[in-house]
């Protein structure tokens, strides 16, 4: 099963052999018992061990590339499972511009404990090296970046990691294992927010930790089982629901999102497209060089002189205004009010956002209803 999208179908979609359903069986139970002391049919409790969730994680650590994957309750729980592997006094670097729950609990929770951060331009590599301590553990790599798409040199950074002997650890939600596999490029650890991509359906939340070792598969899995992390049966099915479609949905989002940049960057209202399928994108041979495809998100600056914003997002019909992305429905929205307003108007502008920044994560629609629909709307 080498081709990407019949993994997604078949791999962990165990057969019931009870009574041969097709489809993985939901197992919502809290317990297993035994049959016999010290005998039981390979789980014993839930949040340890449950076969609907083992399914699914079966099935993203193929997709990556792993030998195996710990499925969260959501992407941050993976990500506080990810960081219990550092101890105070531990340092990390990672990006100016990650992921605005990632930067709070990295900010507000784990440097109250203990754990030091340096967060850096990570496209430029010397700030990177000169960012690196004797106590730095982690380099925190989370790319394409949100919402303006800077691309980060998988190879490179993770390169820096392996000289330091520390873990490299990448954030792929953006891009999903069907676009961007970290591992090829020497990752330890791949991170997602199945959320977005890999569920697909904005119909559930939950995460993802990929392990490229056995003994970080055994430490991962002890914090996951240890803090409590791992998501619920019923969640888990859905996600494995969803994975089935993500080649022929990242696809779609793909082919609806070059078709609207293109639109946009024509477009006498619109400044700036970002959009790394676009040639304007200025990291076209690092961008040919470790992504498969360039995904389902945009970002561009509206010229808010010709027209008001919010007239602006009350005349669409098919772009709700809302955060998240990754989901067959498109949406939009405004990072300096909305998703990144916690990071503060100094930080906002020093990363390149500004009031007129507005994000987009296209859906799977007919790209010229959705052109349309931003047509009008750009009429003011
Ligand atoms: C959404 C997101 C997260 C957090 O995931 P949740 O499922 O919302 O907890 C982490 N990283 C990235 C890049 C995300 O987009």
């Amino acid at each position: 099963m080498n081709d990407i999208r019949t993994r997604s179908v078949h791999t962990g979609v165990a057969k019931d052999s009870s009574f041969n359903s097709v489809i993985t069986p939901i197992y919502p139970t809290s317990t297993f018992y035994f049959d016999a002391l010290g005998k039981n049919k390979g789980y014993d409790y839930t949040r340890s061990g449950n076969p609907t969730r083992a399914a699914l994680e079966e099935n993203i650590a193929s997709l990556e590339g792993g030998i195996g994957c710990s499925v969260t309750a959501t992407g941050m729980a993976a990500i506080t499972g990810t960081l219990f592997l550092l101890q105070p006094g531990d340092h990390v670097v990672t990006g100016d511009d990650i992921y605005g729950g990632s930067y709070r609990l990295f900010a507000q929770v784990f440097a109250k404990i203990g754990v030091e951060f340096s967060f850096v331009n990570m496209r430029d590599l010397n700030a990177v090296k000169k960012a690196i301590r004797k106590q730095t553990k982690m380099i925190w790599i989370e790319t394409p970046s949100n919402p303006l798409l800077n691309i980060i040199d998988l190879k490179s950074n993770i390169e820096i990691a392996q000289e330091k002997k520390c873990l490299s650890v990448v954030d792929n939600t953006f891009l999903s294992p069907y676009f961007q596999r970290p591992f090829e490029f020497g990752a330890d650890l791949v991170i997602h927010s199945t959320t977005k991509y890999i569920n697909g359906h904005s119909d559930v939340v939950g995460g993802a930790i990929v392990y490229r070792d056995q003994a970080l598969r055994d430490r991962i899995r002890f914090l996951v089982n240890a803090l409590g992390l791992s998501q619920a049966p019923f969640d888990a099915w859905l996600v494995l629901r969803g994975v089935k479609t993500l080649a022929q949905r990242m696809e779609a989002h793909q082919e609806n999102a070059m078709a609207v940049a293109k639109f946009l960057e024509s477009h006498p209202r619109v400044k700036k497209v970002y959009y790394p399928g676009l040639k304007s994108h200025p990291q076209q041979s690092l961008i040919k060089k470790q992504m498969k495809g360039f995904g389902g998100m945009l970002a561009f600056e509206l010229d808010t002189s010709k027209v008001e914003l919010n007239k602006f997002f009350k005349s669409l019909k098919f772009f709700s205004l809302a955060e998240s992305l990754g989901g067959v429905e498109s949406l939009i929205e405004h990072p300096w009010s909305m998703s990144h307003a916690s990071m503060g108007e100094k930080a906002l502008l020093a990363s390149g956002m500004t009031k007129e920044t507005i994000r987009v994560s296209l859906g799977i629609e007919g790209s010229e209803d959705l052109i349309q629909d931003l047509e009008n709307a750009l009429k003011g």
